[in-house]
């Protein structure tokens, strides 16, 4: 460490529980972050401030005007171009901290394509808004031994829970299936900021443990937290469950199964297609397009235009259809004009 970097972090190596040996670990960390919504641009945005080395920022989306009221790195301009998250996250990362590496990833993490997105992260911490990608990441993080931290939060409410490998509970011991029903969601019970920042600063702590050499000081327990009531709760995470399918019987059903099913978005009247293998050629897309509406591109996305709907299509071959929550239509429209 030279003497900038010193005085850089010069406030996290008087901290005990850091010091210069655990500054200089966070510096040589790999970390990953799934999702780059609210959660997932303050855990990008803690973590790059605190030095770690390699930040992988992976999520799907692009930037909107409802998401600036809670989502801590994106800008009115990043709305204004419709920019994918994760290229406005590490735009936004380079101005923060300009001696890391983040590299933003504009994609959908599914079973085929965990392994090569997020394969080399010591720590995947969770900023997504859905169980089938926690389920898919508690799968690949615990084939792997990868330690990962849940987090999820909804109107003035939030929780955390560290999962690590061979000592805590993963997730399916704890939430053995997917829930079932209508659960309240971003989309119906709105959310606050405040809750965001609460519980994304409980995953960024867990993180900074871990990244620094101190996994063992990261408590097994599930941490709730209610900003508008105040109410704040932990208690001890369960044992690990010897039938939980995943941990214990070892059996990895959402790294092995149906990759691509059509995916309503938290928080949208929009639904996420991605029916194609391989690249699409948006150029010729977009000239195919143009008789039939309006198209607007930019280096990241192709947006068409076709009343009451709005498409986005990344070259990786999703669309994002927004103006519906129904999946049969988002697909009728998506092989109606992508094909
Ligand atoms: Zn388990």
């Amino acid at each position: 460490m030279d003497a900038s970097e010193r005085e850089r972090y010069s406030r996290q190596i008087l901290f005990p529980g850091i010091g210069e040996s655990g500054q200089a670990a966070l510096m040589r960390a790999r970390v990953a972050i799934v999702g780059c919504g609210a959660l997932g641009s303050f855990h990008a945005m803690a973590l790059a401030r605190a030095g770690v080395g390699e930040i992988a920022i992976v999520d799907r989306d692009y930037v909107e005007p409802a998401n600036l009221q809670r989502q801590w790195l994106f800008e009115e301009s990043d709305a204004a171009e419709a920019l994918p998250k994760a290229v406005a996250a590490e735009r936004r990362i380079a101005r923060i901290n300009g001696s890391i590496r983040a590299r933003g990833v504009v994609a959908d993490v599914t079973c085929e394509n965990i392994a090569e997105l997020i394969g080399g992260a010591q720590l995947i911490l969770d900023g997504t808004d859905n169980f089938e990608t926690r389920y898919l990441i508690n799968d690949f993080a615990v084939s792997r031994g990868v330690p990962w931290i849940y987090g999820a939060v909804v109107a003035s409410y939030g929780l955390t829970m560290p999962v690590i490998p061979g000592r805590t509970a993963c997730l399916r011991c704890v939430y053995p299936d997917l829930p079932g029903g209508s659960q309240p969601t971003c989309e119906t019970a709105g959310v606050l900021n405040a809750i965001v920042s609460a519980v994304a600063s409980l995953q960024v702590a867990d993180a900074l443990k871990i990244l620094s050499g101190r996994p063992d000081l990261v408590r097994a327990r599930i941490a709730t937290i209610d900003v508008w009531s105040g109410v704040i709760r932990q208690i001890d995470g369960p044992q690990p469950d010897p039938g939980c399918p995943t941990c214990g019987l070892r059996e990895f059903a959402f790294l092995e199964g149906a990759c691509r099913a059509a995916l309503r978005l938290c928080g949208r009247n929009a639904v996420q297609v991605h029916e194609r293998d391989g690249p699409l050629d948006l150029a010729g897309l977009k000239t195919r397009l143009e008789p039939l509406g309006e198209v607007r591109t930019n280096e990241f996305a192709l947006r068409f235009f076709i009343s009451p709907y709005e498409m986005t299509v990344f070259p990786d071959g999703r669309a994002i259809i927004k103006g519906t929550s129904d999946a049969g239509i988002a697909r009728s429209l998506y092989a109606k004009y992508v094909g």
